[in-house]
């Protein structure tokens, strides 16, 4: 069965994300709440009116695929509907009452599933008929729905095993989730070890008088955690749901889960909740901001202050080189991050087998559903059991007994090429991810690489050469540009079959590294800047021009340099909530490594016509204000992707779609840059007047006057005749001239300096 009709009841937080992801799929969904007196529709409405101001659908007009309505007066629509669903509040009798609702509608085809955190699927469903209980299943999705890639996914016993076949295809390639079957265990995998590392950063760091700006700056990017830290990841559940999730696992667990010590609120969170002080909803929580300053609370006091930056060069030095750097400093913060992850990790070991028999559940939930770079037995890999197994040991902890097994080892392995965890009671497994799926941070293990620096790889997969970015951010810098340059020698000296440019980081690229770029006009090197340049042009042009298929398979953020290395591929594959655009503006530069050349050709290929001066005024437009899109679908609507490129839901479905699309020759757009006559002087005045317009209407600083002039001169040609005609090479050209000029003014090095140094755009 193809799953074509969807409804989803409640239309709170959870179950308008569910209803607006189906919607991204293009697929028809209800999306149901309790009749209103008055306007009925009122809660579904307010779901949807809440998904626009969140995360959004891939464009507005996919909200046609939501349709609104209340359990009195549409509940016939789940007569034909192909999966119900409910996503009502965490009530049993509720969701119990509603089922018998649904199964009365409903067909005996119609797949059910609830979304419960922490009710188990064996009391939801004890006293409904076979007939129902073989079609229903959990599928515990996250908050925000469109982009935590998680789905837990739990069989009841008389689940049938086509209907948990359908609910993952259809979550795994329609909804683009990682589907991770678990087991009926409370908290399931995720909520049960992330819920862990929370409560305990929390406990630790009340207990070690550490302030949450403190804690946050440990408990964060240091350990491979967003960089919300524990203060800040409250603040944006809200710390009243998140108290609510811990006493829910409380009430489940059993006694003597170790849980249930780390599990109570603070004191001073029972005041909070009391005053309407639960985050980020509420405008204040653990933090504030105050026009405009980010206060932060004292733990003891309950008072408000600056929360002043904190640079610790141990948190850095750990997020660089790895957290061991952490655990073997002996200063606070170090006693702070060996309780914390002595206590998680040992915590996640312990697990082992109650929730499963390896570790790659836990780690992959840790990864999808917490954002962790790495999970915790992949951690604890990094730190060498026997380091973790001695210290607990000299500390009179105890081992559980995974970790014990993988004294003198590990919990993952290469075998013969061959990746697998180790399975509880001795042995070890193959890492077998779905048809179509795979996760390069996991091929890499396998594979030697071709050539590497310490910000980029390539590596040969099959006969393709893969390129990957690792820096930081995977911000590009004249070595990141060496290691594309290579590769593309390698692929047409060698005759090898393409190139694919992909990294399984969070992002794709932020863009050119500004440090580098510092570096330059501190030195007053201004050669060296244009060479830098010219070479960065030259590379990502091969890309465009080779006489081999070239994709780029863009994650999450393709920013800047980064986008420009995008729009020279031949073909794109971007996973669905991929952000891309040309920000160079904001730091008072403009795109130099072919994005205005690019965005201008662009242009002018999705308008048609001779006359470049529509082409001219769209471009300056996008390139000006730095303009991002949000989605590919947004993205081909401002000629920042082509008609052959593609989009996926799922991140892990993107590289071996890009293997396949490089064997498909019509996959591939040639790119046909042809002189262009430009528009000239008269439309470049025209541009400089409405740039002076809109600065004396206090809409431009006198900085982005000065940028956007550099980049009208580049989109018209400046100071020549309509007509006279420039080649793609005198494109590029321009835009180094005009980098090299604008990076020579004060005001750049400015808001460059800033944005290095504070983080923060300076408005000059
Ligand atoms: P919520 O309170 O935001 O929304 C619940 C909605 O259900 C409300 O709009 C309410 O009016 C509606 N509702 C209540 N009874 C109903 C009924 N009989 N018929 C139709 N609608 C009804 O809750 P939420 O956070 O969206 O959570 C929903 C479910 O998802 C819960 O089971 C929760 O445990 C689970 N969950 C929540 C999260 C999260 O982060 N919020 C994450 C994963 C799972």
């Amino acid at each position: 069965m193809t799953i074509k009709k969807v409804a989803v009841i409640g239309a709170g937080t959870m179950g308008s994300g569910i209803a607006g992801q189906v919607a991204n799929a293009g697929i028809e969904v209800w999306l149901l709440d309790l009749p209103s007196e008055g306007n009925p529709n009122a809660l579904a409405e307010r779901g949807l009116e809440r998904l626009r101001e969140t995360v959004g659908l891939m464009s507005e007009d996919y909200e046609k695929y939501i349709k609104l309505g209340n359990t009195r007066d549409d509940f016939h629509q789940l007569g034909d509907c192909d999966w119900v669903a409910e996503a009502v509040v965490e009530r049993l009798d509720i969701k119990r009452a509603l089922y018998k609702q649904i199964d009365e509608v409903c067909s005996e085809e119609t797949l059910v599933s609830s979304n419960t955190s922490s009710i188990p699927i064996k009391l939801l469903v004890e006293d409904m008929p076979i007939s129902f209980r073989k079609r229903f299943a959990i599928t515990h999705f996250f908050n925000p729905v469109r982009f935590m890639p998680l789905l837990e996914l739990v069989r009841g016993d008389d689940t049938a095993q086509d209907v948990m076949d359908q609910l993952e295809g259809f979550c795994d390639k329609q909804l683009g989730k990682g589907v991770i079957s678990c087991l009926d265990t409370p908290g399931f995998l995720g909520n049960r070890v992330g819920c862990f590392a929370i409560q305990a950063a929390l406990q630790a760091a009340n207990e070690m008088g550490l302030s949450p700006v403190q804690a946050d700056a440990i408990f964060g990017r240091p350990m491979g955690i967003p960089k919300t830290g524990v203060f800040g990841l409250y603040d944006l559940i809200g710390i009243d749901l998140m108290s609510d999730v811990a006493q829910s696992l409380v009430n489940t667990l059993p006694s003597d889960d170790a849980f249930n010590v780390e599990a109570p609120k603070l004191p001073l969170m029972i005041d909070m909740i009391a005053n309407g002080q639960t985050g980020n909803k509420q405008g204040q929580g653990f933090y504030r901001r105050v026009n405009g300053v980010r206060e932060v609370i004292d733990l003891n006091t309950g008072e408000y202050s600056v929360a002043e930056r904190l640079d610790l060069p141990l948190a850095l030095k750990a997020e660089k080189e790895g957290v061991m750097h952490l655990l073997a400093d002996d200063s606070l913060y170090g006693q702070f991050a060996w309780r914390v992850l002595s206590r998680t990790l040992s915590y996640a070991a312990s697990l082992i087998p109650e929730v499963g028999d390896n570790p790659l559940g836990v780690d992959d939930a840790m990864k999808l559903g917490y954002n962790w770079i790495k999970g915790p037995f992949a951690l604890i890999d990094e730190l060498g059991s026997d380091y973790l197994i001695e210290r607990l040991e000299s500390e009179g902890r105890e081992v559980p007994p995974f970790l014990r097994e993988a004294a003198g080892s590990t919990f993952y392995r290469v075998n013969d090429g061959d990746l697998q965890t180790r399975v509880f009671g001795g042995g070890w497994r193959s890492i077998e991810r779905p048809n179509g799926v795979a996760r390069f941070n996991e091929t890499r293990q396998t594979l030697a690489p071709q050539n590497t620096c310490e910000v980029a790889s390539w590596f040969d997969l099959d006969d393709i050469a893969l390129v990957e970015f690792h820096s930081k951010a995977n911000a590009l810098d004249g070595d990141s540009m060496a290691i594309l340059a290579d590769a593309l020698d390698h692929v047409e000296s060698k005759n090898m079959r393409g190139l694919i440019v992909h990294n399984d980081a969070q992002h794709f690229s932020c863009g050119v590294n500004l440090q580098a770029v510092r570096g330059f006009f501190r030195n007053e090197d201004m050669v060296g800047l244009d060479a830098f340049l010219a070479h960065f042009q030259n590379t990502v042009h091969r890309m465009s021009v080779a006489s081999f298929p070239v994709v780029c398979a863009p994650v999450g953020m393709s920013l800047g340099g980064g986008f420009e290395v995008v729009l020279h591929s031949k073909q794109v594959i971007c996973h669905a909530n991929s952000t891309m655009g040309l920000v160079e503006s904001g730091v008072g530069v403009i795109p130099a490594g072919g994005g205005c050349k690019e965005t201008l050709y662009r242009w002018h290929e999705t308008l048609g016509g001779d006359d470049l001066t529509k082409a001219a005024w769209k471009a300056f437009m996008n390139l000006g204000y730095g303009r991002t899109c949000t989605s590919p679908i947004l993205a081909k609507e401002q000629a920042m992707l082509r008609s052959n490129d593609r989009f996926l839901s799922n991140r892990d479905r993107l590289l071996p779609k890009a293997i396949a699309s490089i064997d498909s020759a019509s996959e591939q757009q040639v790119f046909s840059r042809p002189d262009l006559a430009m528009p000239g002087v008269t439309e470049f005045e025209k541009m400089v007047k409405w740039l002076e317009q809109a600065h004396s209407d206090g809409k431009l600083t006198p900085h982005n006057v000065v940028v956007a002039t550099e980049l009208a001169r580049i989109v018209t040609g400046g100071d020549v005749e309509a007509g006279s005609m420039m080649s793609e090479q005198d494109l590029y050209d321009a835009e180094r001239r005009a980098f090299l000029s604008l990076i020579a003014t004060d005001a750049t090095r400015e808001r460059i300096n800033s944005m290095l140094d504070t983080g923060t755009t300076v408005q000059n």
